[in-house]
Protein backbone atom coordinates (compact mmCIF):
# COMPACT_ATOMS: atom_id res chain seq x y z
CA UNK A 1 0.00 0.00 0.00
CA UNK A 2 1.38 3.20 -0.70
CA UNK A 3 0.12 4.56 1.99
CA UNK A 4 3.47 5.02 3.11
CA UNK A 5 6.34 6.88 2.02
CA UNK A 6 8.41 4.48 3.04
CA UNK A 7 7.94 2.38 0.32
CA UNK A 8 9.27 5.17 -1.85
CA UNK A 9 12.75 5.46 0.96
CA UNK A 10 12.80 1.69 0.53
CA UNK A 11 13.15 2.39 -3.09
CA UNK A 12 15.70 4.87 -3.23
CA UNK A 13 17.64 2.98 -0.47
CA UNK A 14 17.99 0.18 -2.77
CA UNK A 15 19.92 2.03 -5.25
CA UNK A 16 22.25 2.43 -3.14
CA UNK A 17 22.91 -0.53 -1.01
CA UNK A 18 22.38 -4.28 -1.69
CA UNK A 19 18.71 -5.95 -0.16
CA UNK A 20 20.48 -7.46 2.11
CA UNK A 21 21.87 -4.20 3.96
CA UNK A 22 17.87 -2.44 3.18
CA UNK A 23 16.55 -5.91 4.78
CA UNK A 24 19.48 -5.15 7.82
CA UNK A 25 18.63 -1.88 8.68
CA UNK A 26 14.70 -2.42 8.41
CA UNK A 27 14.58 -4.77 11.25
CA UNK A 28 17.34 -3.10 13.38
CA UNK A 29 15.01 -0.01 13.39
CA UNK A 30 11.63 -2.13 13.92
CA UNK A 31 9.67 -1.76 16.79
CA UNK A 32 9.88 -5.12 18.79
CA UNK A 33 6.90 -6.90 19.78
CA UNK A 34 7.37 -8.31 22.87
CA UNK A 35 4.95 -9.20 25.83
CA UNK A 36 4.87 -5.66 27.31
CA UNK A 37 4.14 -3.83 23.76
CA UNK A 38 1.35 -1.29 24.22
CA UNK A 39 -1.19 0.40 21.66
CA UNK A 40 -1.40 3.87 21.70
CA UNK A 41 -4.64 5.22 19.62
CA UNK A 42 -5.26 8.73 19.23
CA UNK A 43 -7.82 10.12 17.67
CA UNK A 44 -6.32 13.49 15.43
CA UNK A 45 -9.36 16.20 15.31
CA UNK A 46 -12.63 15.34 15.57
CA UNK A 47 -13.33 11.21 14.74
CA UNK A 48 -15.74 8.90 15.69
CA UNK A 49 -15.26 7.04 18.98
CA UNK A 50 -16.77 3.36 18.14
CA UNK A 51 -14.02 3.51 14.97
CA UNK A 52 -11.46 4.35 17.24
CA UNK A 53 -12.39 1.64 19.50
CA UNK A 54 -12.84 -0.35 17.01
CA UNK A 55 -9.56 -0.47 15.16
CA UNK A 56 -7.50 -0.48 18.43
CA UNK A 57 -9.08 -3.88 18.89
CA UNK A 58 -8.52 -5.33 15.61
CA UNK A 59 -4.57 -3.89 15.69
CA UNK A 60 -4.31 -5.20 19.39
CA UNK A 61 -5.90 -8.81 18.42
CA UNK A 62 -3.42 -8.61 15.68
CA UNK A 63 -0.31 -8.13 17.19
CA UNK A 64 -1.35 -9.26 20.44
CA UNK A 65 -0.56 -6.00 21.96
CA UNK A 66 -2.12 -4.48 24.70
CA UNK A 67 -4.00 -1.57 23.38
CA UNK A 68 -5.38 2.09 25.35
CA UNK A 69 -7.34 4.37 24.06
CA UNK A 70 -6.33 8.22 24.04
CA UNK A 71 -9.00 10.15 26.14
CA UNK A 72 -8.76 13.25 24.43
CA UNK A 73 -8.33 13.49 20.93
CA UNK A 74 -4.97 15.53 19.32
CA UNK A 75 -5.80 19.19 17.38
CA UNK A 76 -5.09 18.67 13.65
CA UNK A 77 -1.59 20.67 13.14
CA UNK A 78 -2.01 24.23 11.31
CA UNK A 79 1.22 24.13 9.87
CA UNK A 80 0.51 20.42 8.09
CA UNK A 81 -2.64 22.05 5.55
CA UNK A 82 -1.28 22.59 2.15
CA UNK A 83 -3.33 25.81 1.18
CA UNK A 84 -4.32 24.60 -2.54
CA UNK A 85 -4.30 21.14 -1.86
CA UNK A 86 -6.68 21.17 1.47
CA UNK A 87 -4.75 18.12 2.37
CA UNK A 88 -2.65 17.37 5.04
CA UNK A 89 1.11 16.57 4.84
CA UNK A 90 0.82 12.78 6.92
CA UNK A 91 4.14 13.79 8.32
CA UNK A 92 2.94 16.32 10.58
CA UNK A 93 0.37 14.26 11.85
CA UNK A 94 2.63 11.38 13.36
CA UNK A 95 4.82 14.13 14.34
CA UNK A 96 1.97 15.38 16.80
CA UNK A 97 1.87 11.91 18.06
CA UNK A 98 5.02 11.59 20.00
CA UNK A 99 4.08 9.63 23.14
CA UNK A 100 5.68 11.36 26.75
CA UNK A 101 6.98 7.44 27.04
CA UNK A 102 9.35 7.73 24.53
CA UNK A 103 9.54 3.46 25.50
CA UNK A 104 10.57 1.60 22.03
CA UNK A 105 7.49 -0.27 23.20
CA UNK A 106 5.17 1.79 22.73
CA UNK A 107 3.70 2.00 19.29
CA UNK A 108 1.73 5.14 18.33
CA UNK A 109 -1.49 5.21 15.93
CA UNK A 110 -3.00 8.21 14.88
CA UNK A 111 -6.38 8.32 13.03
CA UNK A 112 -7.90 10.89 11.68
CA UNK A 113 -11.07 11.95 9.11
CA UNK A 114 -8.51 14.80 7.70
CA UNK A 115 -7.79 13.88 3.79
CA UNK A 116 -3.69 12.99 3.95
CA UNK A 117 -0.78 13.25 1.35
CA UNK A 118 2.93 12.20 0.96
CA UNK A 119 5.22 14.12 -1.42
CA UNK A 120 4.55 12.60 -4.84
CA UNK A 121 0.98 10.96 -3.85
CA UNK A 122 -2.26 12.44 -4.06
CA UNK A 123 -3.43 11.04 -1.23
CA UNK A 124 -2.19 8.11 1.37
CA UNK A 125 -4.44 5.85 3.44
CA UNK A 126 -1.66 6.34 6.35
CA UNK A 127 1.82 6.32 6.77
CA UNK A 128 4.01 4.54 9.20
CA UNK A 129 7.51 5.83 10.41
CA UNK A 130 10.90 4.47 9.69
CA UNK A 131 12.65 4.25 11.69
CA UNK A 132 10.14 5.18 14.26
CA UNK A 133 6.79 4.08 16.69
CA UNK A 134 4.17 6.22 14.68
CA UNK A 135 1.82 5.79 12.63
CA UNK A 136 -1.22 7.40 10.80
CA UNK A 137 -4.20 6.50 9.12
CA UNK A 138 -7.05 8.61 7.20
CA UNK A 139 -10.60 7.93 6.49
CA UNK A 140 -11.27 9.93 4.01
CA UNK A 141 -10.10 8.02 0.83
CA UNK A 142 -11.72 4.88 2.64
CA UNK A 143 -15.25 6.24 2.30
CA UNK A 144 -16.61 6.33 -1.13
CA UNK A 145 -15.45 9.65 -3.34
CA UNK A 146 -18.53 9.95 -5.61
CA UNK A 147 -21.61 11.86 -4.81
CA UNK A 148 -24.07 10.39 -2.92
CA UNK A 149 -21.68 6.90 -2.24
CA UNK A 150 -22.72 5.39 0.86
CA UNK A 151 -20.54 2.93 3.03
CA UNK A 152 -21.93 0.92 6.07
CA UNK A 153 -20.27 1.31 9.48
CA UNK A 154 -19.04 -2.14 9.71
CA UNK A 155 -17.24 -1.66 6.03
CA UNK A 156 -15.93 1.31 6.78
CA UNK A 157 -14.45 0.02 10.42
CA UNK A 158 -12.59 -3.02 8.16
CA UNK A 159 -10.95 -0.77 5.93
CA UNK A 160 -10.02 1.11 8.56
CA UNK A 161 -8.93 -1.93 10.64
CA UNK A 162 -6.92 -3.24 7.10
CA UNK A 163 -4.90 0.21 7.24
CA UNK A 164 -4.01 0.37 10.56
CA UNK A 165 -2.47 -3.63 10.54
CA UNK A 166 -0.84 -2.55 7.87
CA UNK A 167 0.97 0.45 9.16
CA UNK A 168 1.33 -1.23 12.20
CA UNK A 169 2.92 -4.10 10.50
CA UNK A 170 5.14 -1.50 8.54
CA UNK A 171 6.36 -0.23 12.74
CA UNK A 172 7.27 -4.02 13.17
CA UNK A 173 9.80 -4.50 10.28
CA UNK A 174 7.01 -6.23 7.82
CA UNK A 175 7.54 -5.61 4.12
CA UNK A 176 4.84 -5.41 1.66
CA UNK A 177 3.39 -9.36 0.82
CA UNK A 178 3.07 -10.73 -2.51
CA UNK A 179 0.55 -13.24 -0.79
CA UNK A 180 -3.07 -11.62 -2.11
CA UNK A 181 -5.11 -12.27 1.02
CA UNK A 182 -2.33 -10.75 3.30
CA UNK A 183 -2.83 -7.25 4.98
CA UNK A 184 0.45 -6.76 4.56
CA UNK A 185 0.11 -6.77 0.37
CA UNK A 186 -0.02 -3.25 -1.25
CA UNK A 187 -3.04 -1.80 -2.17
CA UNK A 188 -3.72 1.78 -3.35
CA UNK A 189 -7.29 1.50 -3.69
CA UNK A 190 -10.20 1.33 -1.69
CA UNK A 191 -11.57 -2.14 -3.96
CA UNK A 192 -7.96 -3.49 -3.65
CA UNK A 193 -8.26 -2.81 0.45
CA UNK A 194 -11.12 -5.15 -0.11
CA UNK A 195 -9.37 -7.93 -1.68
CA UNK A 196 -7.59 -8.56 0.85
CA UNK A 197 -7.96 -9.50 4.28
CA UNK A 198 -7.20 -7.98 7.78
CA UNK A 199 -4.89 -11.12 8.88
CA UNK A 200 -1.18 -11.56 8.31
CA UNK A 201 -0.11 -14.85 6.35
CA UNK A 202 2.08 -17.45 7.47
CA UNK A 203 5.04 -15.98 6.08
CA UNK A 204 4.45 -12.67 7.69
CA UNK A 205 3.43 -13.90 11.18
CA UNK A 206 7.09 -15.52 10.68
CA UNK A 207 8.87 -12.90 10.20
CA UNK A 208 7.40 -10.95 13.40
CA UNK A 209 8.97 -14.00 15.52
ZN1 LIG B 1 2.67 -0.43 2.97
ZN1 LIG C 1 2.15 -11.72 4.18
Amino acid sequence: MSWSNRHVRGIVLTLVFSTMAVMQYAHSQRVRLGDTTRLLVVPVGDVDRRLVVAVAQEVARAYGMLPQIATTSTALPPGGLHPVRGQYLASTLRACLRPDDRSSEVIVLGITEADIYAPGLNFVFGEADLPGNTAVLSLAHLRPTTPGGHISYSHLAERAAKVAVHEVGHLLGLEHCRDERCVMQFANSASALDATSCELCPACQRELR
